[in-house]
């Protein structure tokens, strides 16, 4: 594995998935197609018209779990050649497996592929999917693939059937089902839709080279007898295609052109083409069939992906749930603040490639901050207060100072930030004896409260604990910014404040990462043992604090996104926000803190 932490050139970078398209562009590969509205077999699709889209896509998950930011890089990539090459990508459910289905999966999913842009509305219909709508066509290609000596119904136990797989040094050794006449397989297979047979007691399986140095084309199993409720179907079916022969059906059903997946598939692409062609051969699809692509899936440091290890994260209480801000998930990472812009950005930068690797979280984070730089709003909040008194300043009176709402976009205007005799200020702001450099507050020294006065530091207060409590100034009159002369006094410091009388004290929590090593889990213990990913847990992934926001922030709508000026980037919490009572979570930092 490489690492890569380099940003690559900005986007749109060509990829080899890319020349591909163009290339079957150029040579009009697809151009015979026909499409008659809606999936199809061949008959249904030579009723309708030239397909009017280039090229067909599709993202399709299982719905049984949260998309990850794997997936983004996924939709992303699927939804965005179709969008570039004039085509169309479907969201489709593989939902071909009737255990652990769930509409709630199904609902976060289209959800989630929304939120990121994406949308399958395209030639006046909807491509939303569901691969179980294809149960009968599946089933019929079966009973053809039998019908013309390319598929048997096994009746050896699991164990036999795995002895008799061989091994990659091995060849495989023939069923003393495999030659059974096609009458009998076929009468077989329709008692096991029938219900018939109890489960697990026999298997279709394709009839192709139990010698092939391919483990997978050693006579896969392509249906199984399950006795399982299914989300869309009920009870109608007992039998169920496995994944690796209903996918590339769905694919053809669909018109797929790009068929794109992770590399782990890479080994099935000699099966999805031979069950493709042999249903091409008996009239069931037409030519020409869609063909399958691997590109390498996403790794992030600091992250895991796996559906299983989220599942347990949630399961054990280590996050709180799915959406928990620190999760992976693209609803935990909405929830975070993280913008779909800036999961576009991300998956342009790191493009697609045929090579396993690692890339930086960082470049994720550098990602959000550049959307976020650009499009969100500057407010002030003072994160661990410290009193400002200004002792010359009128008590009970106060005054309106204008800050800009974006420093590089005037157009959207300022807001009224008012000041008063007594302010919250950081406490890294004030220091009792400066550091060499420290252009801040400490006594005899004078700074800028941003959008404010030229305050001069006079004294402080501490506590019998020794820590400062308040800190005294006076204010030097003429030195408002933005009016006439304001620069006549020179500061070396600028510090941001919020006036203590219209503060909004809110809950903010300070998210970080939740894992402390770059690959969780990876390597071993001194003692010489595996590590568990759940030992690389940042004990520190999150902080809550009561923190001192300018009144503005009062009114906050969840979702709206923020530039904490000197801090990072925050959001209003979608749960946990009441209307006028906002809470914030912290998206990223202003610069990263974790580069070694
Ligand atoms: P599992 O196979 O464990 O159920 P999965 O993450 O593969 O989990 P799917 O619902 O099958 O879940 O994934 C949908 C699509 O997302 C697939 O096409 C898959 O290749 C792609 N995908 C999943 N994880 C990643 C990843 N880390 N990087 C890129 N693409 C991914
Ligand atoms: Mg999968």
């Amino acid at each position: 594995m490489v690492t890569m932490s380099e940003k690559p050139p900005v986007a749109p970078a060509s990829n080899f998935i890319r020349n591909i398209i163009e290339r079957d562009l150029e040579q009009g590969t697809y151009a015979s197609r026909r499409w008659a509205g809606s999936p199809g077999d061949a008959v249904h699709q030579a009723t309708g018209g030239p397909d009017p889209a280039k090229i067909r896509t599709r993202f399709p998950p299982e719905p049984n779990g949260y998309l990850h930011i794997g997936h983004a890089k996924s939709i992303c990539l699927n939804f965005g050649l179709a969008r570039d090459f004039g085509g169309v990508c479907h969201m489709r459910f593989d939902d071909t497996n009737p255990e652990k289905e769930e509409q709630e999966y199904v609902d976060s999913i289209t959800e989630s592929v929304k939120w990121l842009g994406f949308d399958w509305e395209a030639f006046g219909t909807s491509h939303l999917y569901f691969a179980s709508n294809y149960f009968d066509f599946m089933y019929r290609a079966a009973e053809y693939l039998i019908e013309s000596g390319n598929a048997y119904v096994d009746q050896q136990s699991a164990e036999e059937m795995r002895i008799n797989r061989g091994t990659l040094t091995e060849p495989g050794k023939n069923s003393p089902w495999r030659d059974r006449p096609m009458q009998e397989s076929l009468t077989l297979f329709r008692e096991m839709r029938d219900g018939k047979h109890a489960d697990g007691s026999m298997v279709l399986r394709a009839k192709i080279d139990m010698a092939s140095p391919n483990i997978n084309l050693r006579d896969p199993a392509i249906y199984r007898i399950k006795r399982a409720h299914h989300h869309n179907t009920g009870d109608k079916w007992c039998i169920y295609p496995m994944y690796t022969y209903a996918h590339p059906l769905e694919d053809a059903y669909e018109g797929v052109t790009h068929s794109i997946c992770t590399l782990e598939f890479e080994d099935q692409r000699p099966f999805y083409d031979w069950v493709l062609e042999k249903l091409a051969e008996g009239g069931l699809l037409a030519h020409p069939l869609p063909k399958q692509y691997e590109f390498a899936r996403l790794n992030l440091t600091y992250v895991v992906l796996s559906k299983r290890k989220l599942i347990e994260l949630v399961e054990k209480q280590l996050v709180n749930g799915w959406d928990d801000p620190r999760m992976p998930t693209l609803v935990g990472a909405r929830r975070r603040g993280y913008a779909p812009e800036g999961f576009r950005l991300f998956a342009e930068r790191i493009g697609v490639s045929k090579a396993d690797s690692w890339i930086e979280y960082t470049i994720l984070e550098d990602c959000m901050r550049e959307v976020l730089n650009a499009s969100a709003e500057r407010r002030i909040a003072v994160l661990d207060p410290v009193k400002l008194v200004i002792d010359n300043y009128p008590e009970g009176q106060s005054e309106d100072c204008h800050a800009p709402n974006h420093p590089q976009k005037p157009e959207l205007g300022h807001r009224v930030v008012p000041l008063s005799r007594e302010l919250w200020i950081e406490r890294e702001d004030f220091m009792e004896e400066p550091v060499k450099g420290y252009f801040r507050l400490f006594p005899g020294n004078m700074v800028r409260l941003r959008y404010g006065y030229v305050v001069k530091c006079t004294s402080y207060e501490k506590d019998a604990a020794g820590h400062v409590t308040v800190v005294h100034c006076e204010y030097l009159p003429d030195t408002k910014s933005g009016t006439p002369g304001a620069d006549s006094v020179k500061v070396k410091g600028n510090i941001h404040w919020v006036s203590a009388a219209h503060a909004y004290a809110a809950e903010v929590r300070l998210y970080d990462r939740l894992f402390k090593e770059a690959h969780p889990g990876q390597g071993k213990h001194e003692d010489g043992s595996d590590r568990d990913y759940l030992d690389d847990i940042n004990p520190n992934s999150v902080k809550t604090i009561t923190a001192q926001l300018e009144p503005a922030l009062k009114d906050a709508k969840p979702e709206e996104r923020f530039q904490f000026e000197r801090h990072g980037y925050f959001v209003a919490d979608s749960k946990d926000s009441q209307p006028g009572k906002p809470v914030f979570n912290r998206t990223v930092t202003l610069r990263d803190a974790w580069q070694k």
